[in-house]
């Protein structure tokens, strides 16, 4: 299947991976909105929000409260945006939560691999 997401999960297409478990996979969004801007996503290919079933809707959930833990360890945000787009909304359809970190002083970090080394620095 000629799915990017798919793509990252096999390893054709590298990422960095904030968290990774048999049944999904999060990294940091290329394009993000804010420092940690990081994509969760399913193993198995979903297309979207309502394509999705509710044992993998578990997991899904599961892996946002490790990423936030993982992020406000990082950066500490003052609260997120959890955010899953649909229709002409979604640009990439294999279902994924946008999960936002916002903040009151935004960290001054433009570069993307800046943002994982720390991040990998905080897990040490
Ligand atoms: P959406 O409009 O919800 O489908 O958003 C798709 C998101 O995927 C956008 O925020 C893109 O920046 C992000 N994205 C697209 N390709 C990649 C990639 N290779 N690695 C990480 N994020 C990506
Ligand atoms: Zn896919």
């Amino acid at each position: 299947m000629d799915c990017i997401f798919c793509k990252i999960i096999k390893g054709d297409i590298p990422s960095y991976t904030v968290y990774e478990n048999e049944h999904v996979k999060c990294y940091l969004d290329i394009n993000p909105n804010n420092v940690g801007h990081t994509l969760v996503i399913p193993k198995k290919h979903i297309t979207d929000a309502i394509e999705m079933d509710s044992e993998t809707i578990v997991h899904i959930n599961n892996a946002l409260k490790e990423v936030v833990s993982i992020l406000d360890k990082t950066f500490k945000p003052d609260g997120y945006k959890f955010a899953v787009n649909y229709g002409i909304c979604q640009e990439v359809k294999h279902y994924h939560l946008h999960i936002v970190p916002k903040y009151k002083n935004e960290p001054l970090i433009s570069d993307i691999k800046e943002v994982y080394e720390k991040i990998i620095a905080s897990k040490e």
